[in-house]
């Protein structure tokens, strides 16, 4: 099988690679289920995806392979994304957002998805949905003015740090310590696990400021690139991700000023909570739009591959393999947009992200495995230029999703406790 090229696998030329980069779908919105616009969207957002499918195609498809061999996106696609508007869409133009809303951002989401890199849109969605929405909604007027707004122009690079080496889903176990001093604290110990880690300008850490256990004593504090004793210890490699940073952070003896605290003191639990839905939402979005780029890819293949004489379409192993994909794309799209109407119209909606979440992840692995079973040895052999290694990203970029933003386990347990047990 090796060797074999795009032409001879049959493989139709729009969903080939047209500068070394990765395919796209002319009309990925709708374009299966045929529905076209689906609530909470507006015809008002379709210029905005659009505009950022065009971008994305033209500054970050081409260089996806690249990105990956590197272990590294530059940060000038920061910047790049910043000149488009992209990196504040729904910050108030006052800090040189766009003064749109989350429904701006989830375009953003889901086109970026179309690079065909988990590790960009995890970069980026670090800073864009994980980082800076605390900085707008806990932070202060200075505080905004100083991270909020170069960060929205892409000149500072944000990241969340909660996650250390003792502690992950348990986040009330922190132990990252700020012992209170003359002036603000001064920081003691470590992160893991960190996107973004290793190029922020600042990172929005959990730290532990009172002896009190549980969530009562939690804070954030700015931490800022250049602090005495805040150092990237180590730069983690992964299965998947590869064009993102993950970081270890090391802390010791980091004085941190008073104006670097970001909301009230022992009152972190909160901030975290309050991030988790749109984090969950956004992983969410992003894996229903690999799942419908997988699902076309997988239809197209499976359309123009013929073995025994037709196509493999045709054989209803795989047909019904590609019936059930559609399934659990639908269900999953189905379960995320009900989220995030809720969301949107400022409901509770901690029950429905929890499952879309839950739903979203698992069913983009198994997506994603079906994508490579279906393409055979082209899907595991780059066989095809910018198909087959975007399927092979797909496996394991999509992977992390029923880990990251807790984990398949904790969504039960959420849901579990929601129904009283
Ligand atoms: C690539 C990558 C990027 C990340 N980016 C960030 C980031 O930017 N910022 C950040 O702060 N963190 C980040 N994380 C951390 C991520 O949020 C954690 O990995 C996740 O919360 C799980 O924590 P853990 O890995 O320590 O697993 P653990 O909590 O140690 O869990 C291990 C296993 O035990 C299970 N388990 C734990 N508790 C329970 C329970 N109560 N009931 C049942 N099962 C349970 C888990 O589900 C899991 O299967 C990232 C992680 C990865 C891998």
């Amino acid at each position: 099988m090796s060797g074999v090229g795009a032409g001879e696998m049959g493989y139709p030329p729009s969903l080939g690679n047209r500068s070394g980069g990765n395919p796209i779908s002319p009309a990925r919105h709708g374009a299966v289920n045929g529905r076209g616009l689906e609530p909470p969207f507006k015809e008002s957002h379709e210029a905005l995806r659009v505009s950022i499918r065009a971008f994305v195609e033209r500054e970050l498809a081409p260089y996806a392979d690249q990105w990956e061999d590197d272990r590294w996106f530059p940060n000038e696609v920061f910047e790049k994304l910043a000149a488009e508007g992209l990196l504040g869409l729904k910050y108030p133009g006052e800090y040189g957002g766009e003064g749109g809303d989350y429904l701006d951002d989830a375009v953003l989401i889901e086109e970026l998805s179309g690079c065909g890199s988990g590790g960009v849109a995890a970069g980026v969605g670090a800073h864009v949905n994980i980082a800076t929405p605390p900085i707008f909604k806990f932070g202060t007027e200075e505080q905004k003015q100083r991270f909020l707004v170069p960060a929205i122009k892409g000149e500072k690079i944000a990241a969340l740090g909660i996650t250390e080496p003792g502690t992950g889903s348990d986040v009330a176990g922190i132990r990252t310590h700020a012992k209170r001093v003359e002036g603000g604290w001064v920081v003691n110990g470590s992160k893991t696990f960190i996107t973004g880690g290793v190029r922020a300008d600042v990172v929005v850490t959990a730290v532990k400021t009172s002896p009190e256990g549980g969530h009562g004593g939690l804070s954030f504090l700015l931490v800022e690139k250049g602090m005495e004793g805040f150092t990237v210890s180590k730069k983690l490699e992964k299965l998947g991700w590869h064009a993102s940073d993950t970081a270890e952070l090391a802390f010791q003896d980091v004085f941190v000023p008073d104006e670097n605290l970001l909301g009230e003191e022992n009152r972190g639990f909160y901030l975290i909570m309050a991030n988790f839905q749109w984090e969950r939402i956004a992983m969410a979005l992003g894996a229903v739009a690999a799942m419908q780029r997988l699902l076309e890819q997988s239809i197209s293949y499976a359309n123009e591959r013929e073995q025994f004489g037709r196509p493999i379409g045709k054989l209803q192993a795989i047909r019904h393999k590609i019936a059930h994909m559609a399934v659990k794309l639908e269900a999953s799209r189905a379960l995320t947009y009900h989220s995030l109407r809720l969301f949107h119209d400022g409901q509770d909606a901690i029950r429905e992200v929890t499952m879309a979440k839950l739903l979203s992840q698992r069913a983009a692995c198994e997506v994603a495995d079906d994508a490579l079973q279906i393409h055979g040895g082209a899907g595991y052999v780059d066989a095809i230029p910018g198909v087959s290694s975007s399927i092979q990203r797909a496996v394991r970029d999509l992977r992390l999703g029923p880990i990251g933003g807790g984990t398949d386990e904790v969504m039960r347990e959420i849901l579990g406790r929601q129904m009283g047990l």
